[in-house]
């Protein structure tokens, strides 16, 4: 008989209020190929992008691709077997998984080392093979290495959040005193401040929240603006200490923020997206250039461990255990959480 395992599982789309991701018994994943591993999962990132997952707000653009889904896709664990021709990892050894859970490899976009890009990728969190529960397999060319030194619940979170934001933040073409914007401060926001501080830019922290706002402050940021006060609000501030911006992440999803940031930065300037919504404001006299990013690659990943390991990077994280995910959902709905909530089952 198939071993099982605990998982929050979803079935149905709909308000994580009033559709909660239930615990269920499921079949406990098995290594079935000879190139995986078996991580024995010791924690879980809960991330914002999964939250619209859950609610359907991403059903137009196929997300989730299926149901029902174990959702979770920052995983760090233990690895507890090995697949025979597995050389890269022994049993022991702690390993974490971004949401690129794996790739064709032969396409034009893996062959560049732009595997995030592969039309056939999968995805961690869009199927039954997601983070929220106990075990996860995956071959072991899409797992990177954890320094031992590191906590899993530190760890998680730079696999998601943190490799997001070390990307969208070298997007932005970084260098010493140019000035960006980082709109959105949360799970992400408050990693990107950081790589772009290691860069040596000077950062303006922008959100809706006092909470996250006081978090960037913490972390560095030169000036924190609050968008509860409207967009002609942020861009006077803007204006009258700060000056035009070099560059704009955005990580917030709603299009108001986007057009904002876009009227943010100076002529030739370089807007870069990291969600999805409607573009406006865009001007092509003003010569400004607007990049999309999404996670990175597995490369990327292992240098945000690096990073991470000689820089001191802080992760703002706060730890449940697995059975709370819906209450962790419904309080990263609602802004309650600082930076980032960590699941442990
Ligand atoms: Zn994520
Ligand atoms: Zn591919």
């Amino acid at each position: 008989m198939t071993e099982k395992m605990k998982a929050m599982v979803l079935s149905k789309l709909g308000k994580i209020e009033t559709n909660p991701l239930k615990l269920t018994q499921i079949d406990k994943h098995e290594i079935k190929r000879d190139n995986e591993i078996l991580i024995k999962i010791e924690a879980c990132g809960v991330c914002h992008s999964q939250l619209h997952g859950i609610e359907g707000d991403w059903q137009d653009i196929g997300i989730p691709p299926t149901l029902p889904t174990v959702p979770g896709h920052e995983v760090v664990g233990k690895i507890v077997e090995i697949g025979k021709k597995v050389t890269k990892f022994k049993v022991g050894d702690r390993a974490g998984i971004t949401p690129l859970l794996e790739s064709c490899m032969n396409c034009q976009y893996c062959k560049e080392g732009k595997e995030y890009l592969c039309e056939s990728m999968e995805v961690l969190g869009e199927s039954l093979k997601g983070g929220y529960t106990e075990y996860i397999t995956v071959t072991e060319d899409f797992a990177t290495k954890v320094p031992e030194s590191m906590s899993p619940e530190y760890a998680a979170p730079l696999f998601c959040a943190g490799i997001t934001a070390y990307k969208a933040v070298k997007a932005s073409e970084p260098s010493k005193n140019k000035k960006i914007g980082i709109f959105g401060i949360g799970g992400v926001g408050h990693m990107a401040i950081q790589f772009a501080k290691i860069e040596g830019c000077n950062v303006i922290a922008v959100s809706r929240n006092i909470k996250h706002l006081q978090v960037a402050k913490n972390l560095g940021a030169s000036e924190i603006i609050t968008f509860n006060e409207g967009q002609e609000f942020v861009l006077n501030e803007l204006k009258n200490k700060i000056g035009l911006l070099d560059a704009s992440i955005v990580f917030a999803p709603a299009d108001i923020v986007t057009s904002t940031a876009i009227q943010s930065i100076k002529k030739g300037g370089l807007v870069v997206l990291a969600t999805i919504g409607e573009i406006s404001n865009f001007i092509a006299f003003e010569e400004k250039t607007i990049r999309g990013t999404l996670i990175g690659s597995r490369n990327d990943m292992k240098e945000v461990i690096k990073i991470a390991d000689e820089k001191n990077l802080k992760v703002v994280s706060e730890v449940y255990p697995l059975e709370k995910a819906n209450e962790v959902l419904s309080k990263l709905k609602t802004s309650e959480i600082e930076a980032r909530a960590v699941l442990v089952p």
